[in-house]
Order: C-alpha cells, then structure tokens, then sequence
C-alpha cells in the first residue's frame, strides 16, 4: 500500500520561476477503497496563505494582461499571489469555509477510490496560486479549487469557465486544456446538480483566472455558493456527494473517449472544434462575480 507522501514546490518545474510563494508542503493521499481509481484529483481550499495578499505574481506566463475583471481588473498584468477571500455574514473567514469543505471532499473522494492532493488542511499554507496549479500539474489528473463567492444573494453554484477571448485561448497553455477545463467544470455542476445543490444559471461564469493560465491538467474554480449560503454539516457533505459525482462523470467520459482513441486524444478536426466553441455557453446572468483569487 501507497505511503501518503508529503509534495514540496520544485522550481524546475514548467513555470516554476513565475511562483513566489511556495516554501510549503501540501499532502498526497492515496485511496484505501477496494477498487482504487488510480486517478488522483488536487483540491484545493481556496485562500488561506498568510502575506499572499503583499505580494503579487504575473497573471499569465506570457506577460499580457487578464482579458476579464475580478479580485483584479481586466488589463492588469499581476494579481495578489494569493487574496485575503471574503469574510462569510456570519464573519467566518472565506478560507475556513473553503477548508471545512474540503476535509469533507477528501474524505468522500479517498472512500471512492481516488487519490487526492490535498493543497492545504491547516489555517495557513504558504503556497501562492501559481504554486498551488503546478503542484496539481505535476501530481493530479485535475484540480478543483473550492471558493464561496462573495454576494450574499445564495445565488448558487457556479464554476469559472475559460473566457471565450481568442487571444487567451490561444495562449499556452490554455490553448491544449481549455476545453477539458470546462468539460471538468460542466461535469461537476451536472454533480452537483444530481446531489440537489442549487446551481447558477447553466452553471459557468467566464473568468480569468491565473490557475486557470497555468494549468496543464484539467482544472476549475468553483464556487460552491457565497456569503449567506448554508455550510451545515449535511450541506458540505451534499457538495463533496456532487463533486464526486462529477469527477464520475467526467472521468467516466474521459475513458470512453479514450477507448475509442486507443493513442490517446485525436487532434479535433476543424468541424469539431468549431463545434466545441459554439457548445461553450456565454455568460449572461447579469450577477456580478467576486474574488476567485
Ligand atoms: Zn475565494
């Protein structure tokens, strides 16, 4: 049996030299279920880096600015490494929220055969965003960074979807995995939705993100709800019940593509891909999205 293994920063590693913080550990753990998945999935409890807030990193490996708003405006060319988060109605730090989540998530997901990377289970990691995506790049076959917004409407679920600006799809390495980063998202909200969580809109809002610019495995933002939403024991546990869901779905459909595709992923023909980018839902629900990082 597997020894769960502590995971340190490796600056070698494929923009390593953007991450400015990353004297932290974060924790593999390997499933005891009887029929393991051999699929290990990053969560990773959004915020919670004490100073991320006074330092910042580049938004994209290649210098331009963020094509959308959020913590940081569209045209910024660096972002807090990692943001303070919100501070929930009933003054809970955004960061315990998003880490109670998170112990509930690992437990369901290592009780459903996969591994799981845990980025942080302590108030404090010093892992900077960038620091955190390429921990999940080398180590995880996806990564869900679990947020809570910061409306107070509890307006639902939602993931951060790739903005659907060429110039940011066409950048690597969003380029390869943008696709697969939403395909992860839409599966985790139809999980979530299986679990009865309430969800916004048809589930996505176009965001920004520096995870999302520096991932090379599957990868999203999601936000589980916002200030005022329920985190009852059974509500948390409901979430980890839809994530689990999802990555059922979307590794389910992974291994179907590739049974068909015994090589691995066929390049898309151009018909397919303009297809893909019709598929891809704009966002139109006229709620205002908070801080993701
Ligand atoms: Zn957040």
């Amino acid at each position: 049996m597997k020894e769960d293994t502590e995971i340190s920063f490796d600056p070698s590693w494929q923009y390593g030299e953007f991450s400015k913080i990353n004297s932290g550990t974060a924790k593999l753990y390997y499933s005891h279920a009887l029929e393991p998945k051999d699929i290990t999935v990053c969560i990773n409890a959004g915020h919670g880096t004490q100073g991320g807030s006074s330092v910042k990193t580049q938004c994209h490996p290649d210098g331009t600015p963020k094509v959308t708003g959020g913590s940081t405006a569209a045209g910024e060319t660096h972002a807090y490494a990692v943001s303070t988060g919100m501070d929930f109605a009933d003054g809970t730090p955004e960061r315990e929220g998003t880490l109670a989540l998170a112990l509930v998530v690992k437990e369901k997901l290592l009780d459903a055969g996969y591994n799981v990377l845990m980025i942080r289970e302590t108030d404090d990691v010093q892992l900077d965003n960038i620091a955190r995506t390429l921990m999940a790049n080398a180590y995880a076959d996806c990564h869900i960074a679990l947020h809570y917004d910061s409306t107070s409407s509890d307006k639902g679920a939602y993931f951060m979807s790739v903005p659907n600006v060429s110039s940011y799809r066409a950048m690597e390495p969003v380029a390869s995995h943008w696709e697969e980063h939403n395909r992860l998202g839409f599966s985790v909200i139809e999980g979530l939705r299986s679990a009865d969580i309430k969800v916004m809109g048809d589930g996505s809002a176009e965001t920004d993100l520096t995870q999302t610019s520096y991932s090379t495995v599957p990868s999203i933002d999601l936000e589980v709800g916002d200030k005022v939403s329920d985190r009852s024991p059974e509500t948390l546990n409901a979430l980890a019940d839809g994530i689990a869901a999802g990555l059922d779905i979307f590794f389910e459909q992974d291994s179907s593509e590739n049974a068909n595709d015994p090589a691995g992923k066929a390049p898309a023909s151009e018909e397919e891909s303009s297809d893909h980018s019709e598929e891809t839902p704009a966002f139109s629900d006229g709620e205002k999205t908070g801080p993701a990082e």
